[in-house]
């Protein structure tokens, strides 16, 4: 007759089932991950965010250990087992390919925001334009954007592979969830890799439209008051950001286009003014 044991006791050389059940829960769950990065950096390919090698892509899976896309792979053909493990000074600890030296920006975010568990960073073109136009995406434009994100403010150039790459953003990374980085890219941010993947999405989409709107005949932006609402409707809506409305950031119609300071004039209408002005003077007969 076999011994009876207690459930959740182990038998003497054995592992728990208790134990074996977590043990297969946590991999279970780092499955999960792997594949939530792959598929995310499919996305990110296909959309036309990175060319070749372009762009990371990172979970962190505890106060500890980082999940990453590796160096010289196109993020939108990688599998599984591409994916390697670093810790939080940037040193591999799983994975059979190299890791990117733009992991230095994902980890100095994981340590700024203890909020935040997943970091996509990509080369969106639109928005990519404007920070290389040296450009900040802070027009109160969109509701959502508005409710989402705040602004996306523009971020210093820092030598990729170095820690100035890095250094523009400290200023913006404990508030805000998306930053553009002059003459690079986008880096974004989220509690996982879906929210952080959605928040590129979004300074991209607006990105698009800002441009749309400025080929148009400029953007026209919202008056305070009604930016000021859409700040206090967040709670309705479950929408948890840190971006804060400031001063400028996202600017308002009041900032942006003060009617005592803009005006529009045919050329007939100005060189009416013009031959006035000559003829008060006597230049003119
Ligand atoms: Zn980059």
């Amino acid at each position: 007759m076999p011994p009876r044991v207690a459930a959740g006791r182990a038998l003497p050389g054995r592992a728990s089932p208790l134990l074996l059940q977590f043990k297969l829960t946590m991999l279970q769950s780092l499955t999960k991950l792997r594949e939530d990065i792959v598929k995310i950096g499919k996305l990110v390919f296909d959309k036309g965010w990175i060319a070749a090698n372009d762009g990371n892509i990172s979970v962190r899976l505890d106060d500890a250990t980082v999940l990453c896309t590796p160096t010289a792979v196109c993020k939108g053909m990688i599998c599984v087992d591409d994916l390697i493990i670093c810790d939080m000074d940037g040193n591999k600890l799983e994975g059979l390919r190299e890791r990117t030296s733009e992991i230095a920006m994902h980890l100095t975010i994981y340590r700024m925001r203890p909020d935040i568990r997943s970091v996509v960073h990509a080369h969106p073109p639109v928005a990519t334009g404007f920070a290389a136009a040296g450009r900040a995406l802070n027009i109160a434009l969109l509701p959502e954007v508005i409710i989402g994100l705040g602004s996306v403010p523009l971020a210093d150039y820092g030598l990729p592979g170095t820690p100035a790459l890095t250094e523009g953003m400290l200023p913006y990374v404990p508030k805000y969830d998306a930053i553009l980085m002059a003459n690079h890219g986008v880096v974004s941010y989220g509690t996982d890799v879906f929210q952080a993947y959605f928040r590129m999405e979004t300074v991209e989409h607006f990105a698009r439209i800002t441009l749309v709107a400025e080929l148009l005949g400029g953007a026209k932006a919202l008056p305070r008051e009604e930016v000021r609402k859409l700040f206090e409707s967040r709670a309705r809506y479950g929408v948890t950001s840190r971006a804060a409305m400031e001063p400028g950031a996202p600017a308002v119609a009041e900032d942006v286009q003060p009617s005592s300071e803009r005006f529009e004039i045919t050329r007939g209408e100005l060189l009416a003014i013009i031959d006035e002005a000559l003829r008060a003077r006597g230049v003119l007969a």
